[in-house]
C-alpha cells in the first residue's frame, strides 16, 4: 500500500517549479558502526573535530549531535540477542544508528528564526546561511530534537544541510555516498517512505517483529520527517523523542489569546476612567 503523502514544504515556502522533495532513509537494521559517515560529513563540510575524548560509553565518542558533529553513529549495548542470532552463554546486541538533523516538514527552527538565517531549500529540507545567522540562539530550544547548536567561538549554529552544496550540482550527500552497507539511502522522499514500508514488512516476515519506522508519520507532531528511520526498538533507547512535537505549535492560540487579554483589559480601564469622570 502506498504511504500517505507528506506536506509539501517547498511549495509551502514559495518555490515554484522545484525538484521533487528528498530526504534520508536511516535502517539501523543493517549499520554497521563503522562510523564513515561522520568521517565523510566532518571532511566533505569542513567541520572541526570536537574534542578527541574517550567516554567509555561502548564505542561512542562523539556523544550527539552538535555543532561540529552533523552525523552521530550509536551504539546502545542490549542483553538480548539481535533477531535470529545464535545465543551463546552470554546474550548481547548492539544497536548501532546513524543520525542526523530531521529535515522536519514543520520546522520550529525555521519558525523562530529572527534573520531568516535558516531556510527551506527548493529540495524540501532545511539549511542554515552561516553569513546571515547572527547568533541569537533562539532556534536551538525550538528545534524537538536538539539537533540544532551553537559553535563556542562565536556562537552561530551550525547542523547538517544535507549536503546542499552536492545537491544543488546533482550529487547525492556525503554520509550516503560512503555508507558502505546502505544504511543510510538517500533520494526522492516519496520513493524512500515506499521502499521503507516493504523493508519493514520483509523484517516482520523474516520474525523481526521490533522493526518499525520513527519520522515517516506525516501525523506526528512535526508532519513526518525528511530524515526518517527504521528502528529496531523504541525511539527512547536511540536517544530520539518518542512523540515530537512542532514547538512553535501554540503560538497562534497563544498570541490570540494574548490579544483578547489586551483587549479586555483595555475595555476595563476604559469603562473605569468613563465611570470615575461621571
Ligand atoms: S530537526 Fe531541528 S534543526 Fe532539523 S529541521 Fe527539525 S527543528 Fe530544524
Ligand atoms: S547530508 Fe552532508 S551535511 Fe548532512 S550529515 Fe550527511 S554528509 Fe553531513
Amino acid at each position: 500500500m502506498t504511504p500517505p503523502e507528506l506536506f509539501d514544504p517547498a511549495t509551502a515556502a514559495g518555490h515554484t517549479d522545484h525538484p521533487e522533495r528528498v530526504g534520508f532513509f536511516t535502517d539501523t537494521s543493517i549499520c554497521i558502526g563503522c562510523k564513515a559517515c561522520e568521517v565523510a560529513c566532518k571532511e566533505w563540510n569542513g567541520i572541526p573535530d570536537d574534542g578527541l575524548t574517550f567516554t567509555g560509553m561502548s564505542y561512542d565518542n562523539s556523544i550527539g549531535l552538535g555543532a561540529d558533529t552533523w552525523r552521530h553513529v550509536a551504539f546502545i549495548e542490549q542483553p538480548r540477542r539481535l533477531g535470529h542470532q545464535e545465543a551463546g552463554e552470554t546474550e548481547f546486541r548492539w544497536l548501532m544508528a546513524s543520525d542526523v538533523c530531521k529535515h522536519c516538514t514543520h520546522a520550529a527552527c525555521l519558525d523562530v528564526c529572527p534573520t531568516g538565517a535558516l531556510l527551506r531549500t527548493e529540495f524540501g529540507t532545511v539549511v542554515v546561511q552561516e553569513d546571515v545567522c547572527n547568533g541569537c540562539g533562539y532556534c536551538v530550544p525550538a528545534c524537538p530534537y536538539g539537533v540544532i547548536d551553537q559553535r563556542k567561538d562565536d556562537g552561530r549554529v551550525w547542523k547538517c544541510t544535507m549536503c546542499y552544496d552536492r545537491l544543488s550540482a546533482g550529487q547525492e550527500p556525503a554520509c550516503a555516498k560512503t555508507c558502505p552497507t546502505d544504511s543510510i539511502q538517500f533520494g526522492d522522499l516519496a520513493e524512500l517512505r515506499e521502499r521503507a514500508d516493504r523493508r519493514v514488512r520483509d523484517l516482520h516476515d523474516a520474525g523481526v517483529t521490533s522493526a518499525r519506522l520513527y519520522g515517516h508519520d506525516p501525523a506526528d507532531g512535526v508532519g513526518g520527517t525528511g530524515a526518517f528511520f527504521l528502528l529496531l526498538d523504541d525511539p527512547e533507547v536511540y536517544g530520539l523523542p518518542p512523540d515530537p512535537v512542532v514547538t512553535t505549535r501554540d503560538l497562534p492560540a497563544m498570541w490570540r489569546h494574548a490579544a483578547v487579554a489586551a483587549a479586555t483589559l483595555a475595555a476595563c480601564v476604559t469603562l473605569a476612567t468613563l465611570i470615575r469622570r461621571r
